[in-house]
């Protein structure tokens, strides 16, 4: 039976850590790293997602803050808003709340928050460099997985084979990078692996399964091979209930550590937010 690895314990500790650092920090230049969230129609703030960056950000001493645009705010609206963000010293990192309405262009939109204060580690610059291993602002999930790979007792990613089912931008594609940084065998697998009939035969064999499909329970037990390692970064809701994209009780009798969903994946990836906003405040700090 699998073991569970515990994200809310391990975003706990991770944000201990952090504390240190924004301490150390505050004394070194006399300034509070701070975020803002930038929101389009309500305050994101209300939201369960934010409530948790909110408290994230409050226990480290990192300073939270979200600007509320107008429902119906342009293009120009927004990236006027960011541009000023951008410019504002006082402001460590950005990020732009999603969904955004139709009639706008999150991409662009976001350019405009550059690498700097780039508190998702999603700009053209930062992927660009993550590539290069010369950014310290990388995607939060995926950097939120490794962390959570990295916790698993006596375990050496060293040549295990990575199955990520998933390559969107945000999950699966950055995620494959810093799985091949850490020396794993990686294999991308997408609806196309599905519908060419070998999503059984990938899942089968990996070390380490990374399902980022955003179907609930997709990821049957008995697909998984004896003493994986399972990360389970889907958030579905069935019946207002949470659940992942693995079939979480099926799946804890081959797993040797699995994910819960909630509780696995999403609380560290809060953090690692928190910890971009880190990185960027030192950045413009120069500071080390
Ligand atoms: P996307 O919808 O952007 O990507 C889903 C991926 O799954 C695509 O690559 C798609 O393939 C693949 N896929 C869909 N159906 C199949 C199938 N039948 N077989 C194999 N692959 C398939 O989702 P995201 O990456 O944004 O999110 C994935 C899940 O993770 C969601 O539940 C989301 O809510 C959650 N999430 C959780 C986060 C967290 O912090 N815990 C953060 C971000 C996301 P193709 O490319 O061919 O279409």
């Amino acid at each position: 039976m699998a073991e569970i690895l515990d994200g809310k314990l391990l975003a706990s500790k991770i944000k201990e850590e952090l504390k240190a650092e924004v301490a150390s920090l505050k004394k070194k230049t006399g300034k509070t790293p701070r975020i803002v969230v930038v929101s389009i129609g309500e305050d994101s703030s209300a939201g369960s997602y934010s409530k948790s960056q909110r408290n994230s950000a409050e226990a480290i001493g990192i300073e939270y803050e979200t600007k509320v645009l107008p429902a119906l705010c342009s293009q120009g609206d927004l990236e006027n808003a960011i541009r000023i963000l951008r410019g504002d010293e006082n402001v460590s990192g950005i990020m732009i709340h999603k969904p955004v309405p139709k009639s706008i262009n999150y991409n662009a939109a976001y350019e405009n928050i550059g690498f700097l204060k780039d508190a998702e580690g999603m700009s053209p610059e930062n992927l660009g460099k993550m590539l290069l291993q010369e950014t310290k602002l990388i995607p939060c999930t995926p950097q939120a997985v490794v962390e959570v790979l990295k916790s698993v007792p006596g375990y050496d990613l060293k040549g295990k084979e990575a199955v990520i089912v998933g390559r969107s931008d945000i999950v699966g594609k950055p995620l494959s990078l810093l799985l091949l940084k850490e020396n794993m065998t990686v294999t991308v697998c997408h609806s196309h692996t599905s519908s060419a009939g070998k999503l059984d035969y990938h899942i089968a064999g990996a070390d380490v399964l990374v399902a980022a499909i955003g179907k609930p329970n997709f990821v049957r037990g008995n697909q998984i091979k004896k003493g994986a390692v399972v990360i389970d970064v889907g958030i579905n809701f069935v019946n207002e209930k949470l659940v992942g994209d693995v079939d979480f009780e099926g799946a804890k009798n081959n797993a040797s550590y699995i994910t819960p969903v909630p509780g696995g994946i999403g609380p560290v990836t809060v953090v690692m937010l928190m910890k971009n906003t880190i990185e960027a405040f030192k950045l413009q700090n120069r500071v080390t």
